[in-house]
């Protein structure tokens, strides 16, 4: 479903992304573990190219991302065509970026209904299902401010789904919550791996990323240093990187 060639990334003289390459199955959970500053955010921005890569191509369901080949040479692609390519993949950050003055519903119902060109009603449906699937459906008619921030993060996933992406990608979706509700995040997103979507999730979650996860990546200093499946990974890591990192994280 998505690959990764040898995609590279550098802010000015600085290279944060060293010849990436990775490949996603359809139905794929993949979990990026690694150091602060490894690289992990900005692979993840470059996958729906919210970072432009320096070097490299992605590909999304056989089709380069962001660009497209003319003759042998890569153009970027016009922002309209980007967009029909971002909905493709949905996107869920550390903040929960929530519209403030909108409720959870209208939250949700904003993009299918603007992008898409659906109807009020309809969207209202398929977002109450959303919301139910959450388990936020008494909540649909909460400001964010009221709701907490675990459940503000459901909302966001919930309007991630609403476009009903072929990819979910999570940039530490539950670092910035109280511990205690961090486990309702994580069952919504356990959840949606057991139904099957593709996702990419960048985490601390080492629990997360065992039982969930079909595919570890451990990233340091820009490269992939290891990969493979969590268990082989977790309890036979092959390089001194991985282990010191383990270390320190398990
Ligand atoms: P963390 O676990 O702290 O979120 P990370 O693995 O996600 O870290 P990135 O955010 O991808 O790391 O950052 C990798 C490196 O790239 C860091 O050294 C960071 O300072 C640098 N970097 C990221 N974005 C930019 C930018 N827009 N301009 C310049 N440097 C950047
Ligand atoms: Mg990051």
């Amino acid at each position: 479903l998505l690959n990764v060639e040898r995609l590279s990334k550098s802010f000015g003289t600085h290279q944060v992304l060293k010849t990436i390459d990775l490949t996603v199955s359809a139905g794929d959970v993949t979990c990026i573990v690694g150091p602060s500053g490894s690289g992990k955010s900005t692979l993840l921005r470059c996958l729906n190219y919210l970072e432009v890569p320096t070097s490299g191509v992605i590909y999304l369901e056989g089709e380069p991302v962001g660009v497209r080949w003319r003759g042998n040479k890569l153009f970027r692609m016009s922002f309209n065509e980007l967009s029909v390519q971002r909905q493709k993949m949905g996107m869920v950050f550390q903040g929960f970026h929530l519209f403030p003055h909108k409720t959870a519903l209208e939250n949700i119902i904003e993009a299918p209904m603007i992008v898409k060109g659906k109807s009020r009603q309809q969207v209202t449906e398929e977002a109450l299902l959303l919301l139910d699937k959450v388990g936020l459906r008494n909540r649909a008619d909460y400001y964010p401010r009221q709701l907490s921030g675990g459940q503000q993060q459901r909302v966001a996933i919930a309007r991630s789904l609403a476009m009903q992406p072929t990819l979910m990608l999570f940039d530490e979706p539950t670092s910035a919550l109280d511990p205690e509700l961090v486990g309702e995040v994580l069952a919504v997103m356990r959840q949606l791996a057991e139904e099957g979507m593709t996702m990419v999730v960048v985490t601390h979650e080492m629990s997360f990323a065992r039982d969930v996860a079909d595919h570890l990546v451990f990233m340091d200093s820009g490269v992939i240093v290891e990969a493979g499946h969590p268990r082989d990974v977790l309890s036979n890591p092959q390089h001194s990187r991985t282990r010191s990192f383990l270390a320190r994280v398990l």
